[in-house]
């Protein structure tokens, strides 16, 4: 048995003045006691009862690079010594800048902020500014953060398909009524809405790979026909690309897709591990900052630690080589996954890319928007997690897995024979 005592005791104290017990909710499905972590390293992870976990969650996303990165750690610890605020300009945030705007393809410009939240508010302003229009279309299934415009059908059940559900409590329908919500991979709803609604349009907002729901694969021409339509309808396109940036290509969607929207979100891998985010887009489309239009504002903004970070980031994953090792590693385990259900008579699919992927058992063809992900046998899934972590394998919920350039052979060869082993008895 997994033995949590530490952890638990731990959780059991947090409850005591950290309300709720832990600093996001989401960590909460990860596992029935929370688990409480002393140190990492690589893709390792050391936790309060004493075990080496291997890691497939990598923070939800932003360790891309693994924990303890020497680069990073060699440049974070030099700017730590120079200054880690100045509250004003510096080289840094120019130089990242620039090397945002030469590994994106299309982005002329970028700003920064500190989360992904605060990155698709920026977005949806910017859009906001330059169209003087209100309405944003958005789709089920699709996470953008947590505010209130954006927090709404989340994981819709069937009655709520259709109609902006918000998440939680102590959100006002007056902050989601211009939210406009929609199935994914439809691209003749997403031309109703825009008939319905003329000249309203400020913005049509999607993850490029609907990696928060299964990781399900865009059709064949339904990011084209988005960023298509919103040109043809005045709209801005913005790829939320939290996620996908800097993950699946060092270009994010842009350059895996071959793909240019109006605009572009990026966190999480982008500064790997740091806090940080930003936009990025055309020059038209960020010029409404400098025409007055509209405006960006954030104490923390191209901060010299995050902007560090996150050039040192792209740099180690610009060496030639890194995506395809870090998609070869996903491939392998999505294949291993694959063979050892069919041998063990389960369906399942595997989705995504080789650096997040989703894995669905009960389905025999992959999903293609959340309504269809909600047919898995997600309570399947559970049982394989729970029994990887025995393995000491850190597994995300719902299926997904995040891959990084800390992950080598040495990790598949533990991998692998626990997946086996697992599947072999689910
Ligand atoms: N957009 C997407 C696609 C995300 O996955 C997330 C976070 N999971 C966010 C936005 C919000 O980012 P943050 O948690 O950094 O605010």
């Amino acid at each position: 048995m997994f033995k949590t005592e530490k952890s638990r005791a731990l959780y059991e104290r947090a409850q005591g003045s950290l309300a709720s017990g832990v600093s996001t909710a989401f960590r909460k499905s990860v596992t029935p006691t929370p688990l409480y972590f002393e140190r990492a390293s690589g893709p390792y992870l050391y936790d309060a009862d004493g075990h080496e976990l291997l890691d497939y969650i990598l923070a939800w996303g932003p360790l891309i690079l693994g924990n303890n990165h020497p680069a990073m750690n060699e440049a974070l610890r030099k700017q730590l010594e120079i200054g880690y605020s100045f509250g004003a300009q510096h080289q840094g945030e120019i130089d990242l800048a620039e090397r945002m705007v030469e590994v994106l393809p299309g982005v002329d410009r970028v700003i920064y902020s500190n989360t992904g939240s605060e990155a698709v508010q920026a977005a949806l302003r910017l859009a906001r500014g330059l169209t003087d229009r209100d309405k944003i279309i958005k789709f089920e299934g699709h996470y953008h953060g947590w505010m209130n415009n954006v927090l709404v059908s989340i994981q819709p059940s069937e009655e709520q398909f259709g109609v902006t559900t918000p998440m939680c409590g102590g959100q006002p329908s007056a902050e989601y009524a211009d939210t406009i919500t929609l199935p994914w991979n439809d691209l003749n709803a997403l031309e109703e809405a825009f008939k319905q609604h003329p000249d309203q349009i400020a913005a049509v907002l999607t993850e490029p790979i609907l990696v928060n729901a299964g990781s399900c694969m865009p059709d064949a021409g339904f990011l084209e026909g988005i960023i298509d339509l919103c040109r043809k309808r005045g709209a801005i396109s913005i790829f939320d690309e939290v996620i996908t940036g800097f993950r699946i290509a060092l270009g994010g969607a842009r350059e895996y897709f071959g793909l240019e929207p109006d605009l572009s979100t990026y966190a999480k891998a982008v500064a790997g591990g740091y806090p940080m985010s930003a936009v990025g887009g055309r020059k038209a489309v960020m010029d409404a900052l400098d025409a007055g239009r509209t405006t960006h504002v954030g104490t923390y903004n191209g901060s010299p630690m995050a902007t560090t970070a996150a050039l040192t980031t792209i740099n180690v994953l610009a060496e030639p080589g890194t995506y395809e090792r870090m998609h070869g590693h996903g491939y392998a385990i999505r294949k291993a996954i694959e063979e050892a259900s069919a041998k063990a008579g389960h369906a399942v699919v595997t989705t995504g890319t080789g650096t997040a992927f989703s894995v669905h058992f009960g389905l025999d063809n992959p999903p293609r928007s959340w309504r269809d992900v909600l047919k898995a046998d997600a309570e399947k899934y559970q049982r394989f997690r729970v029994a990887m972590l025995e393995h000491h394998v850190y597994l995300a919920p719902a299926g997904r897995w995040y891959v990084g350039a800390a992950h080598t052979d040495r990790e598949l060869e533990r991998l692998l024979p626990a997946l086996q082993e697992v599947i072999g008895a689910l």
